[in-house]
């Protein structure tokens, strides 16, 4: 059993510093969490009433603090713990709890696993209504931790404080660099450690950040909009590319070209070191114009896409604004589930919608006929095009626009009936329409790959009028966070 240890409870700050109300507070006390629950949270009942609990994992017996009161269920914080389940571990990182980037590190890593695929199961079962298979065991990522291949640090002059920093009364520099405290529109975590993305980007964060301490650099004030610093972005690739993207809200180009310079001085590694002046209301730069300070416009990331005995891995030009899945050991599996899945010989006519930079179309290409890619933004598939022509790759083509738009039956038409369709939309899900053409299409398999249970499973229950699911199987991609890829096989009934 546990010891009762600081360290592994690490209650979150947000909740507690929410303002006492004017009223006593509702705990209910010594109640045993049951579930884990939609979101990260667990599952917990009172006189037959759903709660919906944070920072709390199944198997804990805890006193509950609720924070809010709906007509079916109530939401609360576990305050204080009178057993602690044995399915927790001890956070590695030190700022578990307060940033909302990892809210699953408290749990056992076999545990998360075993919470993702009861989510898919509990999706298909609650939402879909749906007969399916047996849910495949789900493939767990061998990198439980520095698993990233990117990360977006914001810079801020409104550093979140600790209860004891505010309480000391001194005065605190109140610069920051890292990750937005969730719930909160302005305050950032000055990051001492991330364990997300390796030593490297551990070094250029904690070196941008050092450099950039004196007055010449002010960090951004998202409130009033004034500042230089704004973002910096580190993205790797598997062969050891690295790219830094240092995004400045006002341009000082004095005080600019001598960090990027101490930056490539400090970090020859650097194979792609850019700058962009973002004046604008958001952080987005993907309609700016993305300046090369030293090295290349892009980084190389490499896939192997063979089947068979010849090795010929995949090439991908990552650039600033390009997509890329952000766990590449994981991407290759889940494209290799995808592809099992649509069981390809060499003879099918293959769609593959909502593509992104063509990845899975491209993954795919030698084992089809021809692969038909779709996705709304124009940057992604001119990434798609020139990835294939990168790879020798003559057997796809790619389209831009909104699927529901472009996926009728004059597209039919023109690019053939597909034989096998691969979908992998964002998180809402596929547009009703979209689904209806699917029913409709005649393929003979629909390989849906999805990052959120509940919309796909949604989606399966229109599919079912014409397609059955024989197969599903979740992929890890984001270990310590309640997140679950989930591929799903559908043949025509
Ligand atoms: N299959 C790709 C990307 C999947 S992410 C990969 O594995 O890398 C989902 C993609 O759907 C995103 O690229 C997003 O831009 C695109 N998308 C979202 N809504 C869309 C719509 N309505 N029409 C077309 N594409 C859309």
């Amino acid at each position: 059993m546990w010891q009762m240890d600081e360290a592994i409870l690490r209650i979150p700050n947000p909740y507690l510093r929410i303002p006492m109300s004017k009223y006593k507070p509702t705990v209910f006390e010594k109640v045993e969490i049951t579930a884990a629950a939609a979101e990260g949270k667990s599952l917990a009942r009172v006189d037959n009433r759903v709660i919906f609990v944070s920072n709390a994992v199944p198997g804990d017996v805890a006193d509950i603090r609720i924070t809010g009161k709906k007509k079916k269920f109530f939401e609360g914080t576990a305050i204080h713990f009178h057993t602690l389940s044995d399915k927790r571990t001890k956070p590695e990182c030190k700022h578990f709890g307060l940033c909302g980037g990892c809210k699953w590190q408290h749990l056992d890593y076999q545990w998360q696993l075993h919470y993702k695929q009861q989510q898919v199961i509990d999706a298909f079962t609650r939402i879909g209504k749906i007969k399916f298979p047996e849910v495949m065991p789900i493939l767990g990522s061998k990198e439980i931790y520095n698993y990233r291949n990117r990360l977006d640090f914001s810079f801020s002059d409104k550093k979140w404080l600790t209860i004891e920093e505010i309480q000391s009364g001194k005065d605190f520099d109140r610069k920051a660099l890292g990750f937005h405290i969730p719930g909160t529109f302005d305050k950032v975590l000055d990051l001492e450690e991330c364990r997300l993305q390796g030593e490297l980007s551990e070094r250029i964060r904690k070196f941008v950040r050092e450099f950039t301490s004196d007055e010449d650099y002010p960090y951004f004030n998202i409130r009033d909009h004034h500042g230089m610093m704004r973002t910096l972005v580190i993205r790797t690739s598997s062969i050891g590319e690295t790219m830094v993207i240092v995004q400045c809200f006002e341009e000082r180009k004095e005080a600019r070209e001598k960090l990027l310079n101490a930056i490539a001085e400090k970090f020859p590694e650097i194979t792609s070191l850019m700058y962009v002046i973002n004046p604008k209301g958001n952080d987005t730069f993907n309609d700016l114009e993305i300046h090369c300070f030293k090295g290349r416009d892009h980084i190389v990331e490499s896939m192997d896409a063979s089947t068979g005995a010849q090795r010929d891995a995949l090439r991908f030009k990552v650039g600033p604004k390009s997509f890329y899945q952000t766990n590449s050991a994981q991407a290759f599996e889940l494209y290799k589930v995808a592809r099992d899945f649509a069981g390809l010989t060499g003879t099918e006519n293959v769609y593959d919608l909502y593509t992104g930079t063509g990845t899975i179309a491209l993954f795919v290409a030698r084992q089809a006929k021809k692969v038909v890619g779709v996705e709304w933004i124009e940057a992604a598939i001119a990434d798609a095009k020139e990835n294939a022509k990168l790879n020798n790759i003559h057997n796809t083509e790619f389209f831009a626009a909104d699927m529901k738009d472009i996926f009728d039956d004059d597209f039919i038409s023109k690019h053939g009936r597909p034989d096998v369709i691969i979908t992998d939309p964002p998180r809402v899900g596929m547009h009703e329409d979209v689904v209806r053409k699917l029913v409709s299409s005649g393929a003979k398999k629909i390989v849906y790959v999805s990052c959120n249970p509940a919309s796909q499973a949604r989606d399966l229950a229109i599919l079912d009028s014409a397609y059955e699911v024989t197969k599903v199987q979740p992929v890890d991609m984001f270990p310590q966070t309640h997140h679950v890829e989930n591929v799903v096989l559908l043949t025509k009934r």
